[in-house]
Parts: structure tokens; sequence; C-alpha cells
């Protein structure tokens, strides 16, 4: 018996309402209640925070779960089952993200553990190099080592030619790189496979945040020539608490587990000073102590397999065209400024940031959800550096991810939306801008 995608209970009659998403997604025909009476499908366009979980992630787990069992112990029928779907899940990611064949793929919590795990396993005496662009989760797992913080770049050939320059001058031992794939804010490319070569070319290895591209774009760790990539399940629409660290396996190994417990170590036995000896793994599983997440690592391999057979080439044209109906959209309500590092000609993924003249963000943002129900996103989105770039302003003490007078408006989405949700946001945007 297996639980294979097949076998799930899908049915295309269940497909939400709308007409033109990509993917079917959780909650598409959800309705809440408005400020001004009556009711409203939701329109969610906070993508970037969480995206909703695809209807195709949410059948294979429900097909899954009468079958759920433990993981890497346990001797009955379903434990092996699990295991076998928690390897499965593994072999499916690396393929997804055309792993090298000695590449390791561990499942973690979210991007955030992933980095944090790498700074963990770094070797003593690393040189960390980190753009001041980079969403909080990149920027501070390294402020254990001596780290780098370059300066914004105008355009991603700055971006290259700054980091090829600080680690010309950088001197010998081991140098990582961490850099974002698509902003979180801005929602820009960054010149990921040029800036793999530049730190190849000055023996530095590279780790990218794919939290914002995986959704968007393929994301090859060998085609880009990264040494590592890391992202988050709940972004990429399986929302059931499991990230991936995949790519190079010898740091991995010679470091210390993450955690230490069950399932990482291979022998523990008592030493004859009565202290306690321990083997580790020098798979996947050293890193990976505890109970393994197999609904999580599940429900990303069950996205992997959708967003493949789905086709990205499918995916990024109509994505692309919802960005310019956006940005064309924007561009003629006055008073609007959209943020951008790189200039509006950059490529980009469906994540924009803007501010209103006249408006305190995060009151235009519960306008949005409460007049018009639209779920956007209002603050520093977690990048308070690149914010003061983008807004060209001086500290105003907010909260870690949380809102201020200096802020944004983040509008953000997926396969699951229809272009009917981006069409609202615009008419809510003229709406509230004119009253
Ligand atoms: N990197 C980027 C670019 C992000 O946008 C985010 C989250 O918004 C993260 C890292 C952190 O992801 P998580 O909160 O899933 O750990």
């Amino acid at each position: 018996m297996s639980v294979s995608a097949d076998a799930a209970c899908r049915n295309a009659d269940t497909a939400a309402a709308d007409t033109t998403a990509v993917l079917p997604v959780l909650g598409a025909d959800v309705r809440v209640p408005l400020a001004t009476g009556g009711e409203i499908e939701y329109a969610a366009l906070d993508y970037a925070a969480s995206a909703p979980a695809l209807r195709r992630v949410w059948e294979d787990i429900a097909a899954y779960a009468p079958y759920y069992g433990s993981v890497h112990r346990g001797a009955g029928y379903l434990s092996q089952l699990s295991t076998d779907l928690f390897e499965e899940s593994r072999a499916t990611v690396a393929e997804f993200l055309g792993c090298r064949p000695d590449d390791q793929v561990v499942f973690t919590r979210s991007t955030t553990d992933s980095l944090n795990l790498l700074a963990a396993v770094l070797p003593a005496d690393t040189r960390v190099y980190v753009f001041e662009t980079e969403h909080h989760a990149a920027l501070l797992p390294w402020r254990g080592h001596d780290t780098t913080y370059l300066d914004a770049p105008p355009t991603p050939r700055h971006a290259v030619a700054v980091l090829d320059e600080a680690l010309h001058a950088a001197p010998k031992g081991p140098k990582l790189v961490c850099v974002t794939g698509a902003s979180n804010v801005t929602g820009e490319l960054w010149p990921v496979e040029e800036l793999a070569a530049a730190a190849h070319r000055h023996g530095a290895r590279i780790v990218l945040d794919a939290a914002q591209l995986a959704p968007h774009r393929p994301v090859d760790i060998a085609e880009l020539d990264v040494d590592w990539v890391a992202f988050s399940g709940h972004k990429l629409y399986a929302p059931f608490g499991a990230g991936v660290l995949a790519g190079r396996a010898d740091w991995l190994r010679a470091a210390e587990p993450y955690l230490a417990g069950g399932g990482a170590s291979r022998k523990v036995s008592r030493r004859p000073d009565g202290g306690v000896e321990v083997e580790w793994q020098t798979s996947a599983a050293r890193h990976e102590a505890g109970s393994p997440n197999v609904i999580g690592a599940y429900a990303i391999a069950a996205a992997c397999r959708a967003l493949t057979e789905a086709g990205f080439e499918r995916l990024v044209e109509r994505e692309q065209r919802l960005i310019a109906r956006l940005r064309a959209g924007l561009a003629e309500v006055p008073g609007i400024r959209v943020l951008s590092l790189f200039g509006d000609d950059a490529p980009r993924v469906g994540v924009l940031s803007f501010v209103v003249a006249g408006w305190n963000s995060s009151q235009f943002a519960a306008a949005l959800s409460a007049e018009h129900g639209i779920g956007v996103r209002d603050g520093l989105f977690c990048a308070h550096p690149l914010l003061r770039v983008l807004l060209g302003a001086e500290e105003d003490g907010p909260g870690e991810c949380g809102s201020s007078s200096l802020d944004a408006i983040r509008v953000s989405f997926g396969v699951g939306t229809p272009d009917e949700h981006i069409d609202r946001f615009l008419g809510a945007v003229r709406q509230l801008v004119r009253g």
C-alpha cells in the first residue's frame, strides 16, 4: 500500500470559486465581514508572509493522515510507511532544487531555522558577507561570526562589484556569502548566479535565501551554482511547520549537531570516566534530532510536485501579467510611491511595497481590510535597514517586524490569486486615496 498523490481523493469539482488562479488554494471562497456592513470574499494578498495551502497539498496530507506514524523509530507498518514517505519527500525536494548527488537536504522548521542551522555549523573563523538589504532571518544569524554588512547596492551590477571588492580584500580562511533570491520588500530579483560566481572566484561559499524566490521561480542549486538553499514550506503553499536547508554536506557533517538528541546519534555509550560518548549520524539526520515533522516534509514535497507539474513557465508568465497590471494601476493613483532598489525595469516576483502620501501605512492597510476584505501587510517587513534605505529615513523605534509611523504597505500574491483580487485591490486603493 502506498499513499501517493494519485491515491488522494482529488476532484476537479472541488476547485475554488475563482476562474483565473493557476492552482487552486484553500480559502479561495472564504467570506469575511466588512466594517461597512455585509461580507465579501476574502482577497488574500499577503502571500509573501504566508501563502494559503495548495488544495493539492491539503488533499495529499488528508490522504496520508490516517497512515501517520513515527519516523525512523518504529517497527510497525505505519512507522515504516511514514519513514518511507519522509525520505521520499527528501528526494522530491532534492529533485525540485536540482541538488547535486552529494548534497544533503535537511528538514528544518523554516528559513530562519535553516539559516541559523548553517550559522551554527560554520567552521571556526568563517567570515560572513551579507547585504544590509536582507530579511532579518538572513541578516542576524551570523552575529557570532566576523560579519561584513555590505551597503544596499543601487543596481544588481553594483551588488556584484561590491561583493567582489569585499571578498578580494578578505584575508585567507573560510568565507560565506548570504544573499536573497527575491526581496521580501520590493520583490526584485538579485543576481544570484553572478554573486555565486564572484563568491567562488574568491574561494567563498554562498547560501541562497530562497524564501521568496522558490514560490515564484524554479530554483536550481547546480545551475545557479550556490552552495546552499534555504526556504520555508509556509511560503511555498505548504503551511505545516517545515522548512529546508539543502546543499553541501561537508560543513554539515563536520559540525556538532544543531540539536543534540535521538535520531541525530548513531551510538551512545558510557565512558570509563562516567561520561557519555556519542557517535553522531553523518546523514541529514545529524541535524534533525527529535521526531521529524513528517507532515510538514510531506506537505513541502506535495507542493514541489504540484508546482513542477503546473510548470513554472506558465506560472511566471501569468505572474508577470499580474505584476504589470498592478504596477500600471498603482502608477495612475496620485500620491503612491512604489519602493524599489533596482528601478522600474528590474525583474521581480509578485511582491510590491508602497507608501501613500498623507496616509499612515497601518491605517491604510486596516482600511483595505475593514472596508474591502483585502489582506495585505504593513510595517517594516523584518527588513528594517532596507526600509530605512528605501524610505530615506532615520531610526523611528519600530517594534520587531511591527509597524510604526516609518513603514510601508506590502501587497503580494501567487498561484492562487485570481485577477479579480488585483482589480479589487486597485479599486480599493483608488477609492481610499480619493476619499
Ligand atoms: N527570508 C525572506 C526573504 C523572507 O521573506 C522571510 C520571511 O518573510 C524569511 C527569510 C524568514 O522566513 P520564515 O519566517 O519562514 O523563517
